[in-house]
């Protein structure tokens, strides 16, 4: 039994497959669509150069080959793991094995329910914010992280007159203030009012026309405005279960749930321990799902010797013609370095730790660098060795 169908879920289901597992496999979600992937909620589906039907992480073909049975449009309610039963809201499931990914959703604020406040994490979020987005009318984004950023992007690219309110002195700051500054520049240019260092204290609605209170009083008048303030692990349904859902469900570095051995979870729902540094740590990132997802898979396929997973935090982010990446932890740096690729434009910035570690990378427009600096991470090359490549490289 696999419960969440986006793409944790859905890469254990073929991953216990690839691996030789034989186990009748039910795939329930409470979604009503087919499978589909969420990063492009905010790029091509949201500008409409993506067709939803052409973002399908698993057809009902696929699904029949790969003897997967799928349950859509039901939500798991409830979970009594000493009598190995989930409960949905198309009643109770008995499972030998359970694989939860219901992943995460997007942080609510007071003014969540506002007409024409949308937040994105799902495609009907996706058609609802779409149907808003007409051209020349004024979005507010609250929220300057790769999401909101992302939403403003394609709102300019779909010619909507945008500001971005965020309370940090830079956009992306989560990636540091150095690609942040970068991004606010380019939406800047772009002709997005960036406004840092503001946070909203109020929403209200009048007459159809959102006013956007600021802290320091101003009133920001808008059509639409997206709420892009982070996201919480959707365990609100394990409550009293027993599992450990203090920020996401805590795993070990297979995704197997503490204290208890039939119960797996993968995704932006998990908090697996870091084999490398002993800290557990929930990551909502769509490459670390997958990778998760696939530690799963060969688990539940009796796989042997299968590696303990490395936390993996690599991020993409396309905005405008520019793709940016990141990867580590950009708190952990204490000094920071810049390189630059002369012939394309290409960016990126590498964070040393104090003990000369590889602390965080952000590239911009950049594959060769960005190659390097992914195998860096991951092979804890020292960051004057990292420094050396991408001199070389540019
Ligand atoms: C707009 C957007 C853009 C993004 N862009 C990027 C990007 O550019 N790069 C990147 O690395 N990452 C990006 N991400 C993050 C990435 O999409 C997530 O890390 C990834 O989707 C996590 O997958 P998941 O399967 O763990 O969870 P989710 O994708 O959150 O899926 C969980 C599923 O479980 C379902 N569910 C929840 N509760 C229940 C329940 N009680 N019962 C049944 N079903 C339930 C949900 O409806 C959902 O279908 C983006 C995310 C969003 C929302």
């Amino acid at each position: 039994m696999i419960v969440g169908t986006s793409v944790a879920g859905v890469r254990v289901a073929q991953a216990l497959r690839r691996n030789g597992g034989e186990d009748e496999i039910l795939l329930a979600g409470e979604e009503p669509h087919l499978p589909y992937d969420k990063p492009c909620l905010s790029k091509g589906m949201l500008s409409g150069a993506l067709a939803p039907e052409k973002n399908c992480l698993l057809t009902e073909s696929a699904a029949a080959e790969l003897g997967i049975r799928t349950a859509l449009s039901q939500r798991a309610v409830g979970l009594d793991p000493a009598a190995a039963v989930l409960h949905t809201t198309a009643g109770p499931v008995p499972y030998d094995r359970l694989v939860i990914a219901t992943g995460a959703s997007a942080r609510r604020l007071p003014w969540s329910n506002l007409p024409g406040v949308h937040s994105l994490r799902s495609r009907a979020d996706c058609e609802a914010l779409r149907a808003d987005l007409r051209r020349g009318a004024r979005l507010v984004v609250v929220g300057g992280g790769f999401i909101g950023c992302e939403v403003a992007a394609t709102a300019r690219g779909l010619g909507l007159d945008v500001t971005i309110v965020e309370p940090e002195a830079t956009l992306l700051p989560a990636a540091g203030p150095e690609l942040g500054a970068l991004a606010g520049e380019w939406h800047a240019g772009h002709g997005v009012r960036v406004r840092v260092g503001e946070a909203v204290r109020d929403i209200a609605r009048a007459g159809g026309v959102l006013a956007v209170e600021l802290r320091g009083g101003e009133v920001l008048d808008a059509d639409c405005v997206v709420l892009g303030v982070g996201a919480v692990p959707n365990t609100g349904w394990l409550e009293g279960s027993g599992l450990d859902i203090a920020d996401g469900i805590a795993c070990d570095a297979w995704g197997r749930v503490r204290g208890h051995e039939n119960i797996l979870a993968a995704g932006d729902v998990a908090r697996w321990e870091d084999p490398v540094s002993g800290a557990a740590r929930r990551i909502e990132h769509w490459t670390n799902a997958t990778e998760q997802a696939s530690v799963v898979g060969k688990v539940l396929a009796g796989a042997s010797e299968v590696a303990a997973h490395r936390a993996n935090t690599y991020v993409w982010s396309d905005q405008y013609d520019r793709t940016m990446s990141f990867v580590g932890r950009r708190a952990r740096a204490t000094r920071v370095a810049r390189f630059d690729d002369p012939r394309k434009g290409g960016v990126a910035f590498v964070g040393s730790d104090e003990q000369g570690g590889l602390a965080f990378a952000a590239v911009v427009n950049w594959p060769r660098a960005l190659l390097a600096v992914r195998k860096a991470i991951n092979d804890s090359v020292p960051c004057a060795a990292v420094e050396e490549q991408l001199t070389a490289v540019a």
